[in-house]
Parts: structure tokens; C-alpha cells; sequence
């Protein structure tokens, strides 16, 4: 019976290590990484008198959006991940998704900074179809919204604090007066410090588990740096892996 123990044991031995596999061998599919154009058309309702900044190198806000958006799609399908490009719209309403992350950058006298979802609290309601202060509540006069909006668990906003710390300290490392960065570096934006950004109405059209939006800078005043669109992008992008390696998930 002696002879048998090391067979008996090469094969506890194989049959764990397979079931170590098995959930790698599960998790195979790639992970969706959703990167969205701020304001770029279509719309969200709602939402659709906010057609964002301007005066950034290529003009519209939208339009330096789109262009990192496409290239950051690009670098992230290249590295592995099943990368998908949204406009303003979110499409379809309640997409899945590792995680999302909205690119904008800022008007005059603003500043380069990430912000993240919390738990608690809506989406913004404005005036008409996105006018005036940002509101918990629907004003009388706030255009429809779709439904159902997502929610923002404990669990998706410490995932999406942990992404946006990455994006942040991405994006200061690039943004400087070398590369053309002449405004304000505000980092990571503590909860309900800007009810804008915390309660973008993107983190309540998406399940997934993490849920982003990066102010790349401000223009005009960063605009030698905006126009760095392959330096954005690659360091965005950059972040955007590291966090799914950190997260097990790539
Ligand atoms: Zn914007």
C-alpha cells in the first residue's frame, strides 16, 4: 500500500491544481472596458442642452473627446481587452462592464481631475434638458429621463475609488508645464465635493462594476497639452490596464 501514497498524492496534487484553474479557465473572456466620448451626439436625455466645452486644438469638447476615446479603444483592444466606444448616449442602457470611464476636459478656469461614483444619492437633475445647478431631484421643469437608472453599491464605489486613484496619478505624471500643462491639477475629487462629476448621470446608465470620468485638463489654458492626444490616450489607457490586472481581471 506504501507504493500507492506518491500516486495518490500526484494526483490530489493534479486534481488541485486544476480546480486552481478552473475559475482562470472561467474568467477567459475578456474583460469590457466601456470608454465614453463626453457630449459627443447622440444625446442622453435629459441631458442634451449639455453639448459640453470648447476652444480646446480641435475645437468642440466633443471632438478632443472622441479622439481620445478612438484612440484609447484602439491601445486597449490591441492589449487584450474587449474595449467599446460610447457617445453621450449610453448605449444600451444599463451596459455591462468591468469598467467605465468617461473622457472630458474642462472649460476655463477649471482644472485637470478624476471623479468617481459614490453610493447614495441620484443622478443630476437639471433644468429643461440640462440647464442651471445640478439637483438630487427633478426639477418641475427637468426633461424625462430614461429608465431604470443603475445603482451605485459600496462595492462599485471602492472599486471605482481604486480606478480613479489610477487615472489620477496617470494623468499628473504627464500633466506638466513640460508637455504643456499650465492649469490646475486637481487629482481625485473627494465625494460630494462636485455634484457634477460624483453624480454624472453615466455611472446610473451602466452595471458596471467600476465607474469613471477624467477631466484631461482645461482649455484653453492646457491646450498644448490636450493636443497630445497619443500621450493622453496611452497613459489613460496605461491606468486602465494596470487597474484590471490589479483587480485579477486581464
Ligand atoms: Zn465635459
Amino acid at each position: 500500500m506504501a507504493s500507492c501514497r506518491p500516486v495518490r498524492t500526484a494526483f490530489v496534487a493534479i486534481t488541485a491544481a486544476l480546480a486552481l484553474a478552473a475559475p482562470a479557465a472561467l474568467s477567459a473572456q475578456p474583460p469590457v472596458v466601456l470608454v465614453q466620448a463626453g457630449h459627443l451626439s447622440p444625446g442622453e436625455p435629459g441631458y442634451l442642452a449639455q453639448t459640453g466645452a470648447s476652444g480646446n486644438p480641435f475645437g468642440l469638447e466633443s471632438e478632443f473627446n472622441r479622439r481620445v476615446r478612438d484612440a484609447m479603444i484602439k491601445q486597449l483592444k490591441t492589449a487584450g481587452v474587449d474595449a467599446r466606444p460610447l457617445a453621450a448616449r449610453v448605449e444600451p442602457l444599463g451596459v455591462a462592464g468591468a469598467t467605465f470611464v468617461s473622457i472630458h476636459h474642462d472649460s476655463p478656469g477649471g482644472a485637470a481631475m478624476v471623479g468617481h461614483a459614490i453610493t447614495g444619492g441620484n443622478e443630476n437633475y437639471y433644468r429643461g434638458e440640462g440647464t442651471g445647478t445640478a439637483s438630487p431631484t427633478p426639477y418641475p421643469d427637468s426633461g424625462p429621463h430614461r429608465t431604470p437608472a443603475t445603482k451605485v453599491s459600496p462595492a462599485v464605489e471602492r472599486t471605482s475609488a481604486g480606478t480613479a486613484r489610477r487615472l489620477s496619478s496617470a494623468l499628473k505624471s504627464i500633466f506638466t508645464p513640460a508637455n504643456g500643462a499650465r492649469g490646475r491639477f486637481s487629482g481625485v475629487i473627494p465625494p460630494n465635493s462636485n455634484r457634477r462629476m460624483n453624480h454624472f448621470y453615466g455611472f446610473y446608465r451602466t452595471t458596471a462594476q467600476s465607474r469613471v470620468i477624467v477631466e484631461a485638463g482645461a482649455a484653453p489654458d492646457d491646450n498644448r497639452f490636450l493636443a497630445k492626444v497619443p500621450l493622453i490616450s496611452r497613459t489613460l489607457t496605461t491606468a486602465i490596464i494596470s487597474d484590471l490586472r490589479a483587480r485579477k481581471l486581464l
